[in-house]
């Protein structure tokens, strides 16, 4: 579904989103990358993965377009295996790869593959954030390994039935280097966040599992009226945490949900954990006040001891000795 028209729809726009300028300046920085047929791309990806030989020449540009994500991404697993076959260099620039997720296939577009002539395989991530006298910022690199490490999970089930085909775990990371506009690259091993991505998609539980449980006739379509949506999102489990603001486009919806709920998930998990079988932020002044739960529970015992120390405070001396 397109959780971005669901959350507009409810009433809960998307709370992030790139700015225009800024996918305006990622576009022109990857269309400066691959320019002239990818030569810099393919000098930099020579430099730091490229092994002893040659500086590549002759760089081929495989044509992947196609209708449709299947076609294309049976145009590009052809395109692969010919790149593998001819013993080159190939330069695949956006090519659609497929990935079964929770027993659906997702479609899946790196921003480049480089076939090498020994038959490897490397994933190729240029984003716009600066690379700074060699090193960016660790969350950004970390969260482009992670995206990279599912692309490595989609090429390897192509190499698996192509002959002399190797994915490499190495991906390439091209950025801005410090604050211009010129291109500086650095190598990513994506080897535990692919082991990490491949456990959990095995874990997933299968779309048709998740769709078994729902009431008769519930459905996402942003078009339905908003009582009927509203009664759809509301048939499904959702545990909110103040980390999904930046990453899932219901976050503002969840967060008012939760809010109204008084739901303790609400003010992180952190503090989730700490409160024990205390859910509700109502049960939790209530435990602290004295009016509910076991004083034997350390959980109530330290609300009401925090609970203590805040009236000492505020009324300026010690409210219990
Ligand atoms: S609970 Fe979080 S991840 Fe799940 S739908 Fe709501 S905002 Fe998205």
């Amino acid at each position: 579904m397109d959780k971005a028209a669901l959350a507009a729809a409810l009433g809960s726009p998307a709370p992030y989103g790139q700015s225009q300028f800024a996918f305006v300046r990622g576009n022109a920085f990857e269309a400066r990358v691959k320019a002239d047929g990818g030569t810099e791309l393919m000098r930099l990806l020579h430099e730091h993965l490229g092994g002893a030989g040659e500086a590549p020449h002759g760089i081929a540009v495989p044509d992947l377009t196609a209708a449709g994500p299947e076609g294309r991404a049976a145009r590009t697993a052809l395109a692969l295996r010919e790149a593998t076959e001819a013993g080159g260099w190939a330069l695949l620039d956006h090519p659609m790869l497929a990935l079964e997720v929770a027993g659906s296939p997702a479609y899946l577009e790196p921003d480049a593959v480089a076939v090498h002539p020994d038959g490897t395989w490397t994933v190729v991530e240029i984003k716009s954030f600066p690379m700074v006298d060699g090193s960016a910022d660790a969350a950004k690199v970390g969260a482009a390994a992670r995206q990279s490490a599912v692309y490595v999970l989609a090429l390897e089930r192509i190499a698996e039935r192509t002959e002399g085909a190797e994915v490499g775990h190495r991906v390439l990371l091209v950025c801005p280097k410090d604050f211009s506009n010129l291109p500086t690259a650095s190598v990513v091993d994506v080897r535990k966040q692919r082991a990490v991505t491949r456990r959990q998609l095995t874990r997933l539980t299968r779309i048709e599992d998740i769709a078994a449980t729902l009431p008769p006739g519930a459905g996402f379509d942003p078009e339905c009226p908003r009582p009927q949506l509203e009664a759809a999102v509301e048939s499904v489990g959702a545990a909110y945490a103040p980390e999904c603001l930046a990453a899932c486009e219901l976050a503002f919806h969840c967060r008012a949900k939760a809010r109204a709920a008084g739901a303790v998930e609400a003010l992180g998990r952190s503090v989730r954990g700490e409160l024990g079988g205390l859910t509700t932020v109502g049960e939790v002044l209530a435990a602290a006040a004295g009016k509910e739960g076991d004083p034997a529970d350390p959980t109530v015992a330290a609300l009401r001891r925090a609970a203590a120390l805040r009236a000492e405070a505020l009324a300026g001396g010690p409210a219990c000795r």
